[in-house]
């Protein structure tokens, strides 16, 4: 979902962007009304996140998978070799994407304990300090695993995956190289990506990176390097705003929490539904659950269409459900979810 409020303004102005009687889709983006839009989505991105001077916030296209490729490239100087968390589905995929560029080395997995899944702690002693960077996904969005504790990979740079839960709460940029994150689920529409990385890694692109991937001509050109995503970029800015006029992170983090809360508690307590992460590590963007029985898995899917409760299908990956809950859905969302949920239990227990 994105906010109501940023889907009204952006029709509001559609074809007439704040009186210049053209669209911000037909602006060019070396226009100084596009230039000034731009640079003030950054600023808002840098106050809701605190981000550090010593970072540039780069806005590049690719999506996250993007970055699966051009983090490496970009960081290759440093190291022939990587070490990576691997957490669910996305952490794999950045891994298998890095293995083309570097040797990777999994330090550790998602265990299955007693039917429970738990993330190991990562300490600097398991990770090898000659690596170019430590890699991991904060919230893996098909599994609905989030990884809460940043981990401690000693000196190396720390490289996160955030695209599933950047700005849905406070977060401490400066114990990592590098951020990234596909804009699709809390920034705006895809086609647009985010990079926040510390200026001293912007050194150690391999030469063969392409030019339009390189993290430093990227900063150079101020992220135009290449046309950006314009409207991609423009909507971003607007939830930008809709986010600090909500108080900010620590506000949206109190909501997120809520709302996952109401869902898991719904799970815990109807026999019907299961889900198998440890409560440490239960996602707040992603609320997965299985039916007991999973025959009735598609009258479940049939009827919550039917009472307005849409994409609940869990990814093909894993099956069961999904309901995904950035922070543009309401807490009354969740309520009505919950309500269908007890009903569908009740009837079908
Ligand atoms: N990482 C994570 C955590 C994701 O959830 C996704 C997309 N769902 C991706 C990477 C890939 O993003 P994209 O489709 O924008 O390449």
């Amino acid at each position: 979902m994105l906010p109501v409020e940023v889907m009204q303004q952006a029709q509001a102005e559609f074809i007439d962007w704040q009186g210049t009687g053209r669209s911000v889709m037909e602006l060019s983006h070396r226009s100084a009304e596009y230039i000034a839009l731009a640079s003030e989505a950054e600023q808002d991105l840098r106050d809701l996140l605190s981000v550090p001077d010593n970072y540039k916030v780069l806005f590049v296209q690719g999506g996250g998978r993007g970055q699966f490729s051009s983090v490496p490239m970009n960081l290759k100087g440093l190291s022939d070799k990587a070490a990576f968390l691997q957490t669910g589905s996305w952490s794999k995929g950045a891994q298998q994407e890095a293995s083309k560029f570097l040797d990777v080395n999994v330090l550790a997995e998602t265990q299955n304990i007693d039917g429970i899944l738990t993330v190991p702690k990562i300490t600097p002693d398991m990770v090898d300090q000659k690596s170019a960077y430590f890699h991991y996904c904060s919230n893996e969005t098909v599994d609905g695993i989030e990884v809460n504790d940043i981990p401690d990979c000693g000196d190396i740079p720390l490289v996160a995956d955030m695209s599933s839960n950047i700005l849905s709460k406070p977060i401490d940029v400066a114990k990592f190289g590098i951020i990234y994150a596909g804009a699709q689920k809390n920034i705006g529409p895809s086609g647009l990506a985010v990079v926040i990385v510390r200026d001293d890694l912007l050194e150690f692109a391999m030469p063969e990176t392409p030019t339009f991937l390189h993290y430093k001509t990227i900063d150079k050109f101020d992220s135009m390097y290449n046309t950006p995503p314009t409207y991609s970029w423009y909507l971003a800015g607007l939830v930008f705003k809709w986010l600090k006029q909500q108080g900010g992170l620590e506000a949206i983090a109190e909501k997120n929490a809520q709302k996952a809360a109401l869902l898991y508690k719904c799970i815990d307590e109807c026999d019907l539904y299961t889900n198998n992460v440890h409560g440490d590590f239960r996602s707040k963007m992603n609320v997965t659950f299985h039916l007991k029985s999973k025959e009735l898995e598609p009258l479940f899917l049939q009827e919550a269409e039917q009472n307005g409760l849409k994409a609940l299908k869990g990814h093909r990956i894993v099956g069961g459900m999904r309901a995904s809950i950035y922070n543009a859905m309401p807490i009354e969302g969740v309520i009505a979810l919950t309500e269908f949920m007890r009903d569908f239990a009740r009837r079908n227990g």
